[in-house]
């Protein structure tokens, strides 16, 4: 049987208002209220729920989302689009346990749904009702994983698909709405411009719209019946929930009271939600105590998922979580981002800053006893790290590139470069000092910041390039000295072939670069000049020539990259050039300072003495 219609033919569910209560029929609108524009709930007749439930097969059957469309609005079995979403694991974290002081904690991983986050439960129930009602086609706003989502149920169930997105999405979540076959358009503009937008588009070209509506909250409930499930059928004391729109919270809410009025569970539990400081209208809501959501203008925060700043269901998440005896707080970027590493080091699961909200929370609700150390306590991973890598990488070291060489493996592992590069990359932007130390200083300071101990030689040679920045005006910071020690402690030692004195360079707008150096090759002292399209290129040029007149040594440049390690034009810079030589030897190095001549001059020199030591041996 694919029909659910009651025999009587009437529905067994109705969507109806949740501003004036107003019922409103299918055919007049699925999305907002057409009297009041509020959002639209779906509401069971659940004495037929109960009726038709099959309780063995509930207790029995596997979870997913699936198992629970005696829940969902879906009319025909046979339109379903389903990718298999739902059934993911629920872990104990036992290492997190002791690190947050909490006794038993357990993290929900809806990253592991087909497309990495918990909204492809909510998409299967909405796909499939557009599928009903015969869309011809679909358009969506979103931060990136609802396009993703939705983009990747309309190319099953063959519906073409309309996304709009801010400019400057998560390039993960983008390539997947793409590959998925989305027509994706980035708008530049707030989440809040691009629902607007989405909204209008829909109206003009009667493209069905997708997103956080009611019939989204059908499917997402579904987490809240999977959480009873995998605890042996019993209901947890806390559940945190990081929310956007608020939507999913709301979902969840409906979950645990759905199951504990079929008596299927003989409690509830407090429903905890958390957003960014810098996009927070439903908190601030709670804190005032209202049933009123004012906008946020100019969300900012490093999680775009949740960077909503009038949130359609923020009237439906504070409800949920009032009627929980649950609360509403706050957290810093800086703690979600430690929170996402903390999540991936002690329990091995990635998430997008988002997902790590409720992680974040733990020792504040724990602090303001809001939560206690003994309660069950469940936190909702929403989404999969690998959609936005690059919000990780901020606080993640980049990673060393080396030639192919055991010395350089050697090199790597003994001089601890992993952890100069670890070290480097948090609090990287702390000033360390604005006057030159001196060597013993320096050397503690070193040991002190990166663990690592200086060779007297190497101290004096680190010296030397902190006294550059401090004498070019630049204070040092944390993240500059690490370029530093790494530049020196790679550098070839002692002293080379070709010592660059100094340089002149002029430039201007119009006319090439000209430049003056003043060498010492093997001891003797040499003056050349050159030009270039620009003054990195025109010393380049000089000291080649320089190099040239004596050494007839052979080589090639034949990549130059530049990376400025902050903001700010007197940020310090760190360039790598690539030489090569008649034998196609490669040779890699790097030159730091914050000037992007003498950082590329410190390359080519520590680079030509390399080239050429290896060619006498
Ligand atoms: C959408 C989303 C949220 C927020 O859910 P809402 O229903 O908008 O409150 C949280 N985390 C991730 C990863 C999301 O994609
Ligand atoms: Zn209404």
């Amino acid at each position: 049987m694919s029909s659910r219609s009651k025999k009587t033919g009437s529905r067994f569910y109705e969507l109806y208002c949740i501003g004036c209560g107003r019922r409103v029929r299918e055919d007049e609108s699925t999305t907002r209220c057409p009297t009041c524009r509020s959002p639209l709930d779906v509401r069971y007749d659940y004495d037929y729920i109960r009726s038709r439930l099959n309780r063995y097969s509930l207790r029995n059957s596997p979870i997913k989302a699936m198992k629970y469309l005696d829940f969902s609005p879906i009319e025909n079995l046979n339109l379903v689009i389903s990718l298999d979403e739902g059934g993911t694991p629920l872990y104990r974290c036992r290492k997190l346990e002791e690190a947050a002081g909490y006794s038993r904690l357990y993290i929900k991983n809806e990253g592991a749904n087909p497309t990495g986050v918990f909204k492809d439960r909510g998409t299967m129930v909405e796909l499939s009702k557009m599928k009903e009602r015969g869309a011809k086609a679909v358009c969506v706003a979103s931060t990136g994983n609802m396009a993703a989502s939705v983009a990747a149920y309309a190319s099953i169930a063959m519906i073409p698909c309309y996304v709009l997105v801010p400019e400057g999405t998560a390039i993960g979540k983008m390539a997947q709405a793409l590959s998925y076959g989305a027509r994706l358009l980035q708008v530049r503009g707030t989440y809040n411009d691009v629902f607007r937008l989405t909204e209008e588009m829909s109206e003009r070209y009667h493209f069905t719209l997708a997103g956080d509506y009611a019939f989204r909250a059908e499917g997402q409930k579904t987490q809240a019946f999977e959480i009873i499930e995998q605890l042996d059928w019993r209901v947890p004391a806390v559940v945190i929930v990081p929310m956007g729109f608020g939507t999913n919270i709301a979902a969840i809410w409906k979950g645990f009271k759905e199951f504990y009025d079929l008596g299927l569970t003989d409690r509830l539990p407090r429903l905890i939600g958390v957003q960014p400081e810098g996009c927070n209208p439903i908190v601030s809501g709670f804190n005032r105590g209202e049933e009123k959501i004012i906008p946020v203008e100019r969300p900012n925060t490093i999680c775009s998922a949740l960077a909503a700043g009038d949130p359609l269901d923020g009237v439906k998440a504070l409800r949920a979580i009032r009627e929980s005896g649950g609360c509403a707080l706050t957290v810093s970027d800086t703690e979600i981002l430690e929170a996402q590493q903390q999540l991936a080091r002690l329990e091995s699961i990635f998430v997008e800053p988002a997902g790590a909200l409720p992680i974040a929370a733990l020792r504040q609700l724990l602090t303001t006893a809001r939560v206690r150390a003994d309660e069950v306590v469940v936190c909702l991973a929403t989404g999969n790290g690998l959609k936005d890598p690059r919000s990780a990488l901020r606080v993640l070291p980049s990673p060393a590139a080396i030639e192919p060489s055991i010395q350089e493996v050697d090199k790597f592992l003994k001089l601890k470069l992993y952890e100069i590069r670890a070290a480097g990359a948090k609090n990287g932007d702390r000033n360390l000092f604005t006057e030159v130390p001196s060597k013993g200083a320096l050397s503690d300071l070193v040991n002190k910041e990166f663990g690592i101990h200086l060779t007297s030689e190497y101290a004096q040679r680190v010296l030397r390039l902190v006294e550059d920045f401090v004498n070019k005006g630049k204070q040092v910071t944390k993240a500059d000295l690490q370029y530093i020690l790494e530049t020196t402690l790679k550098s070839a030692s002692g002293e080379g072939v070709l010592k660059v004195e100094d340089f002149q360079v002029t430039t201007t707008l119009h006319g090439h670069a000209q430049a003056k150096v003043w060498v010492r090759f093997e001891g003797e002292q040499l003056e050349s000049s050159g030009s270039g399209v620009g003054p990195v290129d025109a010393v380049i040029n000089a000291l080649k020539a320089a190099a040239n007149s004596r050494g007839r040594l052979f080589f090639e440049l034949i990549d130059y990259q530049v990376e400025i390690n902050s903001p700010g034009t007197d940020a310090s810079v760190e360039t790598t050039l690539v030489l090569k030589d008649a034998q196609d030897n490669r040779i890699v190095t790097t030159g730091t300072s914050p000037d992007i001549i003498v950082a590329s001059v410190q390359a080519f020199v520590d680079g030509y003495n390399l080239l050429w030591s290896r060619q006498q041996s």
